[in-house]
């Protein structure tokens, strides 16, 4: 097997031989490149059922490595970061060959990662970017700076500052806006922030875009666990704070489509959303039903969307070759180090989606059928 663990290569060496003298089933890695790893047990763990994508997820790479005859022990952990530990605490002990990991916080699964290590299993990163340990393999994720920078740029042409095509749109404003931040033990937030900033930067120097509240930190504006009743507070209070004597904002970037319903929910209860007082642009990411059915309804601006079945395949295809001895597929070598090695990764692209292009993008490509969207 070609597969080496870099660091954790000399201690996991003399822990599979320790535990194979003592009759332990855990295999070197010669036996896992010459034993077959069909119908070997494969651990996947996702964050949480609360937001529907990563029900998504879990579905596609679950049917997808089934379908190759691999097993598959599927977990959600609602949030909790004690549940994800047991749970692949439990994978490590029912005898899992591979694990794909989407972690609720980057830093929080080292320990487990070591065992991993320890017992050869390799360990792939599912969309977020597990922190802080030399035991991870693979990094499969979407280009998440572009999905900030796609966030940013759809924010200016909702507001006419940029056209379609890129070019310089009508508006001059100043527009009032506001910033809003993901989780911050999620490593993809400050990638969707720094995305973003670069491209909203040059317009808040010049003053043509003002955060009103004066909150552009990343610190200031994360929203833990993603959620979006704190959202919803962190809106109505900038609504009440700042948004006094008839001043008016008129763009939200918002990093997630649930985040961006609780900000909109708080803005119908300060009389937006109606022909006087029409909704700022409010962007999002995710492309989830119910915001997709905003977007149509004229509420929410844009969102982007993260072709989960894509996101799927190109880790099943990671997964397998792994299991076999293989060196996956990456295109990026560079970009995301996690504290203890740089991570090789495999990244998409993200694209955005408003009323203008949902049909060709999520219907005609079949993520959605236009049922659903009804
Ligand atoms: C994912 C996003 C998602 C967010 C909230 C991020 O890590 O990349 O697609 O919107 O988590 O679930």
């Amino acid at each position: 097997m070609k597969f080496i663990r870099g660091i954790a290569a000399t201690t996991g060496v003399a822990a599979a031989l320790a535990l194979s003298a003592c009759g332990s089933s855990v295999k070197t890695t010669d036996e896992q490149a010459s034993g077959s790893a069909a119908g070997a047990l494969v651990g996947v763990t996702m964050p949480t059922k609360s937001s529907e994508r990563w029900i998504h997820d879990g579905d596609n790479v679950k049917s997808a490595l089934e379908k190759l005859g691999y097993k598959v022990d599927l977990q959600y952990a609602e949030n909790d970061i004690p549940t994800q530990v047991n749970q692949i605490e439990n994978q490590i002990t029912k005898g899992a060959r591979l694990l794909v990991i989407a972690p609720i916080d980057g830093t929080a699964l080292s320990t487990q990662l070591q065992e991993a290590g320890d017992k050869k299993i390799p360990v792939i990163s599912y969309d977020r970017l597990l922190l802080n340990s030399p035991n991870v393999d693979y990094y499969a994720t979407f280009d998440n700076f572009k999905v900030g920078v796609e966030q940013a740029t759809s924010l200016l042409t909702g507001l006419g500052l940029k056209k379609a095509d890129g070019s310089d749109g009508e508006a001059k404003g100043p527009f009032n806006i506001e910033l809003f931040g993901g989780s911050p033990d999620d490593n993809n937030s400050s990638y969707f922030y720094n995305g973003a900033m670069s491209v909203l930067k040059p317009y808040l120097d010049k003053g043509t875009l003002v955060v009103k509240s004066g909150q552009t930190t990343f610190s200031v504006m994360a929203i833990l666990r993603w959620d979006p009743a704190t959202a919803q507070r962190r809106m109505e209070d900038l609504l009440t704070k700042t948004y006094t004597g008839g001043a008016k904002v008129q763009g939200v970037l918002s990093p997630y489509d649930g985040l961006s319903i609780g900000i909109l929910s708080a803005l119908k209860g300060n009389g937006y959303g109606t022909a006087g007082q029409p909704y700022p642009v409010v962007t999002g990411q995710d492309a989830e039903v119910a915001s997709v059915k905003s977007i149509i309804a004229g509420e929410q601006y844009s969102t982007v969307f993260k072709d989960t079945r894509k996101l799927a395949d190109v880790t099943v295809k990671m997964a397998d070759t792994v299991l076999k001895g293989g060196k996956a597929q990456v295109n990026n070598t560079a970009d995301y180090n996690n504290g203890k090695k740089v991570v090789p990764a495999q990244l998409l692209q993200p694209v955005v989606v408003t009323k203008d292009d949902y049909q060709r993008q999520l219907v005609d490509s079949g993520y959605y059928t236009a049922d659903e969207l009804k």
